[in-house]
């Protein structure tokens, strides 16, 4: 969680991240809330505090993924490990249809309905993100 990981790991993990979700890609400016640095191989499993185990998430993605991994592709039911924002390029497992977020691979699936990419809340404030660019 945020309060371990020193000021200028923060800074510039939100730099690197351009203020967005590195999951569900929602910008913090539209958001209204402050983003977390989390580990994506959490602390309790033996990550480190160091840029490349971390990425800056919103408060819905850092709390759905928690301590989590891995996830069941809901295509398939097997297990996959979850989209790795500094190993993986984003673009090879999602793809936006209109405002939903749509897995492309076994990961992205696990990653989507494990994060719940494609709640009403989610739906609405990427509706409002639509507008500003219009
Ligand atoms: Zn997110």
């Amino acid at each position: 969680m945020s309060p371990s990981v020193p000021r200028e790991i923060r800074y510039l993990v939100r730099e690197r991240a351009q203020n967005r979700c590195e999951y569900c890609r929602m910008a913090q400016a539209i958001q209204g809330a402050t983003f977390h640095v989390e580990h994506i191989v959490p602390q309790r499993k033996g990550g480190k505090t160091v840029p490349e185990n971390l990425a800056l998430a919103c408060p819905s993605c850092n709390f759905h993924k928690s301590d989590h991994t891995k996830s069941e592709d809901p295509e398939t039911g097997q297990v996959v490990p979850l989209f790795r924002p500094r190993r993986d390029e984003w673009e090879e497992h999602f793809r936006f249809e209109g405002l939903k977020i749509v897995g492309v691979t076994s990961e992205g699936r696990a990653t989507v309905r494990l994060l719940n990419f494609n709640s009403e809340r989610r739906l609405l404030i990427r509706s409002i993100e639509q507008s500003l660019w219009e």
